[in-house]
């Protein structure tokens, strides 16, 4: 039997014909036509005034941390459960990323955490949309309106998501995405920032290119990045961005029929269908093993390869990270529910091109492993 991949996405809209029209008409750079009409269309799509394409998520976030001219002494208060690339961003502007711990259900930020971590130095919140489900936003604009905070909202999981009727990427100062091959879009690598206003997109248009000046090229005032996406990229992300809606209903569709299947292992704790105010998108589907089960994520994960099925661990908290350790970050602090889903979570295959009968060989085989 193949093995079934926990990623595979699909690329059989009008990816194929945009890319030989870059080919045919010679731009291949981000000089290229699709890099503007993508940033526009997605823009639309998400009810923002500028979309600003880049080369990936991280690079996204570097992009946007560096435009909110964060620095020394500032602090952003995100949470510990996210990838390694939102604290990276803040760190690399020289501020301090101050981290919380997650809900144990939607796996997100616990916006009651957040008040109490709010110091004069507290510049931002950063929210992240885990795993499909989006944050509970409106407490965290309140407070972010009260102490005056900037709002960087990270919807790489949540691309096509809605929070009470307001676009995920559509919340705060600025908003990234991630175009990598498991998004809900994608360009192979690429991503997106996007903001309504206008001085934070020039910025960010100017970091993304070396901060490059328009009256003498080669002549700098300030440090950037070469973050550009390709017009072949760009392309590819045009096509994908056209099936989005369709995208949204298989994903929720392969999350309905996974929660079917596996309802009955009770041991197995799995993803919520919905909160209060949205349907999971099941950007991935994760799931986490109750204490009853005497191994941890790592062996189940190995008990899926062996039956050549692909799966991936949940991430590792911020605060427990060696590269940070290393630099006295997080000293003495402690995230229990994070912790625990890090060491007990994993997520089985749920790209696109997921087929019911994969599903179901997914599903016989957790019935065996997990007991
Ligand atoms: C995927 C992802 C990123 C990083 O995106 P890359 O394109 O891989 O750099 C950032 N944040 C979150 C929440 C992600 O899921």
């Amino acid at each position: 039997m193949d093995m079934i991949p926990v990623n595979e996405p699909i690329l059989d809209g009008n990816e194929k014909k945009y890319l030989i029209d870059c080919i045919e008409s010679g731009w291949i750079s981000s000089e290229g036509p699709y890099v503007r009409l993508l940033e526009e269309k997605f823009a639309k799509k998400i009810d923002r005034k500028f979309g600003i394409a880049v080369s990936n998520g991280s690079a996204a976030l570097d992009v946007a941390a560096a435009s909110l001219e964060l620095g020394k002494g500032d602090e952003v208060i995100m949470p510990t459960f996210t990838i390694i690339s939102c604290a990276a961003a803040i760190i690399r502007t020289g501020a301090k990323p101050v981290v919380i711990d997650c809900d144990p259900l939607t796996w997100n930020m616990d916006v009651n955490m957040i008040e109490r971590r709010i110091t004069p130095r507290t510049k931002a919140i950063m929210v992240v949309h885990i795993y499909g489900l989006p944050v509970d936003m409106d407490p965290v604009l309140e407070l972010a309106k009260k102490y005056r905070l900037a709002v960087i909202e990270d919807a790489a999981e949540a691309i096509g998501q809605a929070y009470k009727g307001t676009m995920c990427g559509g919340f705060g100062q600025i908003s990234t995405f991630s175009f990598y091959p498991n998004k809900l879009v994608t360009t192979g690598e690429g991503g997106m920032i996007f903001t309504d206003d206008k001085r934070i997109a020039e910025k960010c248009r100017y970091y993304r290119n070396l901060c490059f000046t328009k009256d003498r090229r080669f002549i700098h005032q300030h440090l950037g990045w070469n973050y550009r996406i390709s017009n072949v990229q760009a392309a590819i992300g045009l096509a994908q961005l056209e099936r989005l809606d369709e995208f949204i209903l298989k994903k929720k569709r392969i999350g309905r029929r996974y929660t079917e299947l596996l309802s009955d292992i009770a041991v197995l704790q799995l993803p919520l269908l919905r909160t209060d105010y949205a349907d999971n998108l099941f950007w991935i589907y994760g799931l986490v093993l109750k204490d009853d089960v005497i191994f941890d994520a790592e062996v189940a994960m190995q008990k899926l390869r062996s039956y050549k099925i692909g799966s991936r661990p949940f991430f590792w908290p911020l605060h427990e990270q060696p590269v940070f350790r290393k630099k006295n970050l997080f000293k003495g602090q402690s995230y229990p529910v994070a912790e625990k889903i890090a060491r007990r979570g994993f997520y089985i295959p749920c790209g696109l091109s997921l087929t019911d009968i994969q599903m179901d060989r997914v599903s016989y085989v957790l019935h065996e492993v997990i007991k």
